[in-house]
């Protein structure tokens, strides 16, 4: 049977890292009032919501096993506010008993009465952005904690009954090295998480750091951030680390201890349906992607004159499907079946993409073994790149 997931957006951080590229803000605390005031109407009237987009309802009426509350920095809205977030998803859904439920948090951003307040409130995973434990380059892309400060937390989250912990770092920041990386690795260790997801900095125009880098210039201490063969060093040494140390790799970016996979992230990429709440939001029925207004102000004007957030709706044909198929389930290493996608579209629609994998494998960047695809071990740091060549309907399009 299927079951539905839950995300909702908390855009807001108590100061911007330099190296973010989410659209999460700073703002006052009258305007993450507001902001938790609309996200209790959007889901209060979820199903008119739905309705006023010309979208179905039936997908609500799934029983709820994932709930994911993230951003941002979800703590900066209080527990007050979370509570009356949370009670009114309760109020429209159907959350299982066995429902996987994360929050997010920074270090330090949550104290032990906030974590003990979240499990009362049935948060049972606790994802805790650590980025890194070496202070200096914490410091240098701005972070309001401490490697010391991670530490603390990741205590408290376990007196408070976190079973379930999951720890993000990043591979490339100012004024990393071979040897900083490494001691981050091993703290990781030390701290035992169930959970560890290493992603590589982006350099991109979306973040300051990032846009600094791109024009060489020194703000943000973009003069210090290594080069891209450092950043795949360190991502290929933190891959054979955690696994060395226990952890399985089961996508690009994340590791776990055996049966803690994120079940929420899974949906993503094995094309289940979930729904997202607040501001910029995305949602996913099987068919039909939409996403609210992003911009926090404009989000709360259309709740609160009782108009649907819903900004764009995009019904999937049966290519983009396939494409989406591919491109998000070979982010799993352990790949995508074929003939589920055969049950899915039919024996005759993956004759285009029988041909794309043939070349791929012969050019050594997937592996076939009988009915499954998956990345050559050797081929995860490119996938990317080897995902464009599934891009079918957007290549011909004129
Ligand atoms: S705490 Fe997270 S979401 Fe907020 S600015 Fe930093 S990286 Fe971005």
């Amino acid at each position: 049977m299927n079951t539905l997931g839950i995300y909702i957006q908390i855009p807001f951080c108590a100061s911007k890292c330099s190296f973010c590229n989410f659209s999460s803000q700073v703002a006052r605390d009258e305007a993450i009032g507001r902001y938790c005031q609309a996200l209790e109407q959007e889901i209060a009237r979820y199903r008119q919501v739905v309705a006023a987009a010309g979208l179905g309802e039936e997908v609500l009426r799934l029983p709820v096993d994932t709930f994911y509350v993230g951003g941002g920095t979800p703590p900066v809205v209080g527990a007050a506010r979370l509570k009356g977030i949370i009670t009114k998803v309760h109020e429209q859904f159907v959350c299982g008993e066995r429902c996987e439920f994360t929050l997010e948090v920074t270090p330090a951003s949550a104290d032990r009465d906030f974590l003990n307040g979240a499990r009362e409130l049935g948060a049972n995973r606790l994802s805790i952005g650590a980025q890194s434990f070496n202070d200096q380059e914490l410091r240098s892309v701005r972070r309001l904690h401490s490697a010391a400060e991670t530490h603390e937390t990741v205590a408290c989250a376990r007196h408070a009954g976190f079973s379930n912990i999951k720890l993000d770092l990043i591979a490339g920041l100012p004024c990393q090295t071979a040897t900083s990386w490494q001691e981050s690795l091993r703290a990781v260790e030390g701290l035992r998480p169930e959970h560890v997801s290493v992603y590589i900095f982006e350099v991109d125009e979306k973040s300051r750091l990032g846009s600094e880098v791109l024009r060489h210039g020194d703000r943000y201490h973009a003069g210090a951030v290594s080069d891209e063969a450092f950043m795949a060093d360190a991502y290929e040494s933190a891959r054979s680390f955690l696994r060395g140390v226990g952890y399985r790799q089961y996508e690009i970016s994340n590791f776990a201890l055996p049966g803690f996979e994120s079940r929420h992230n899974l949906k993503y990429w094995q094309l289940e349906p979930y729904v997202g709440l607040g501001a910029g939001a995305h949602s996913f029925d099987g068919e039909r992607r939409w996403a609210n207004e992003i911009s926090p102000e404009i989000y709360f004007q259309k709740l609160m004159r009782g108009e649907t957030p819903i900004a764009e709706v995009h019904r999937l044909g049966p290519d983009e499907q396939i494409e989406e198929f591919f491109f998000l389930g070979l982010r799993q290493l352990q790949g995508v079946h074929l003939s589920e996608a055969r049950r899915r579209w039919g024996d005759s629609a993956l004759g285009r993409w029988e041909s794309v994998i043939g070349d791929l494998v012969q050019r050594g960047l997937l592996v076939r073994e009988r009915d499954r695809v998956r990345l050559p071990d050797h081929a995860v740091l490119v996938s990317n790149e080897i995902f464009q060549e599934f891009l079918v309907t957007r290549m011909e399009a004129p």
